[in-house]
């Protein structure tokens, strides 16, 4: 096989192969949602990517197999489990440094103290320093796909996602607009909205759809408290003429709530405030709402607007528990933020942990009584169903023929409380994944069959 590399995956082992770009087969376990609904576990699987990327098997292996000359032979990399790479549908990029700081304080505190100064700093030269680390430690984390936020500068935004298109991974990626709580003093303030929808315009013609859509653009006024009536209506109009994502924060923390009831006076609530602006529909992803009335929540369903839920951050910043279970229900499309830095840390296995843990808290002490999600439920909602909340399940979010490669290898030995126990159940490989997590236990990220740097 011409593309191979060699890695040690530790201190310990010898060398391991490792497909380094299309075409290639790979033998493994092969676990995946489908977007169908349901799983496949293939205890003994061939994932087969061609030479565009693209997955062209994606079943048991069977000895006869006729395989083509330039992707043989197979890589045995068994009894590693391959899965679909996960989606981390919210995070701030120029946050990262500051991740696992400021525990206890309340919301706008936080920012103030922690989040800004590090935003007010990420110029041009920190973004180019900082992001090729971020995407290497996000790929090194089984993410793939990730939605972020910047800061408010074009410059520091347009060299993230020039290292987002030389890394590889697959990235939404948006400059934060704000006209009210700014860090920005050397704008003028009747300046600022005008300049920030021109920034962003440019960025959109820029980066948006670059590489065959791998790099995609989100136009990202902050939250309500920070942004204008005028900044939220003219930047959701931006995105719809677009065709570039929505996203911002949503109903996240008590103190927020109250802020933005007092500076729109006029809405019903806080998901009226982005109604009225024009900002609810399918490309607009909200992160958190964890605190929404019966109709914020079918408001939300019947727009079709996505969630990005992140319970990591919600524990951190005792922001609140997010009822999964009830939006659900409801039919919101939901997805997983890690939400660095209010999220600690950028595995979406701890996410998921955390979420899980919120659910059974929510169930103890609060009375919930739908079924607790389980742990393959938690792997479909960091995988197939963000990518829907992308619009992207045809392409991604499940290893399934037809869809672009973008997977992760994860090794479940790396999470047995004893070493030397095996693990052959689906449902048991994943919940270890999620509730043993650790650092070593992913040994490679690939987008579109090319490996991700770590
Ligand atoms: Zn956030």
């Amino acid at each position: 096989m011409a593309f191979v590399e060699h890695v040690a995956p530790d201190d310990r082992g010898p060398a391991e192969e490792r497909p380094v770009r299309p075409p290639f087969g790979i033998r493994a376990r092969i676990l995946t949602p489908l977007a169908g609904g349901g799983f496949s576990f293939l205890p003994d699987g061939l994932l087969e990517v061609g030479e565009t990327g693209t997955i062209t098997r994606a079943e048991a292996w069977a000895v006869d197999t006729p395989m083509a000359a330039e992707i043989s032979p197979v890589l045995d990399l068994r009894p590693l489990v391959l899965l679909p790479g996960l989606i981390d549908l919210h995070a701030h990029l120029p946050q990262l440094p500051n991740a696992g700081l400021g525990a206890g304080l309340d919301l706008l505190t936080w920012l103030e103290r922690y989040i800004f100064p590090l935003e007010r700093g990420f110029d041009l030269a920190t973004a180019e320093r900082l992001a090729p680390q971020a995407f290497g430690l996000l790929a090194a984390a089984g993410t793939t796909t990730a939605v972020l936020y910047g800061a408010v500068y074009e410059d520091s935004l347009g060299a993230c996602f020039a290292a987002a298109e030389r890394h590889g991974i697959r990235a939404v990626i948006g400059k934060v607009m704000m006209d009210r709580l700014r860090y920005d003093p050397t704008v003028d303030d009747s300046e600022v909205l005008d300049l920030s929808l021109q920034q962003s315009q440019r960025l959109i013609e820029r980066w948006h759809g670059r590489d065959d859509g791998r790099l995609q653009y989100a136009v990202t006024p902050r939250f309500a408290v920070s942004c204008s009536a005028d900044m939220l209506r003219q930047s959701a109009a931006l995105a719809a003429a677009t065709g570039a994502y929505w996203q911002t924060h949503l109903a996240e923390d008590r103190d927020e709530i109250d802020e933005v009831a007092r500076l729109f006076p006029e809405a019903h609530d806080y998901v009226d405030v982005y109604d009225r602006a024009g900002g609810l529909g399918a490309r607009t992803i909200l992160a958190h709402a964890v605190h929404l009335s019966q109709r914020e929540v079918e408001r939300l369903a019947e727009t079709g607007t996505r969630v990005a839920h992140c319970p990591s951050s919600n524990l951190f910043l005792a922001s609140g528990a997010m009822p999964l279970a009830r939006y659900l229900e409801a039919g919101i499309v939901i997805g997983l933020g890690s939400d660095v830095a209010a999220g600690p840390e950028l595995s979406l296995f701890s996410v998921m942990r955390a979420g899980a843990y919120t659910q059974s808290g929510l169930r103890t002490m609060l009375g919930e009584s739908r079924p607790p999600l389980k742990p393959l439920d938690w792997l479909r909602i960091g995988t197939i169903e963000g990518a829907r909340a992308l619009g992207l399940e045809a392409r991604i979010g499940s290893l399934e023929v037809g869809k672009e490669a973008d997977f992760i290898l994860v090794d479940p030995s790396a999470t047995a409380p004893i070493e030397g126990q095996a693990m052959d159940e689906p449902s048991d490989i994943v919940s270890r994944l999620i509730y043993r997590n650790r650092p070593g236990m992913i040994r490679g990220g690939w987008v579109r069959g090319r490996r991700l740097a770590t």
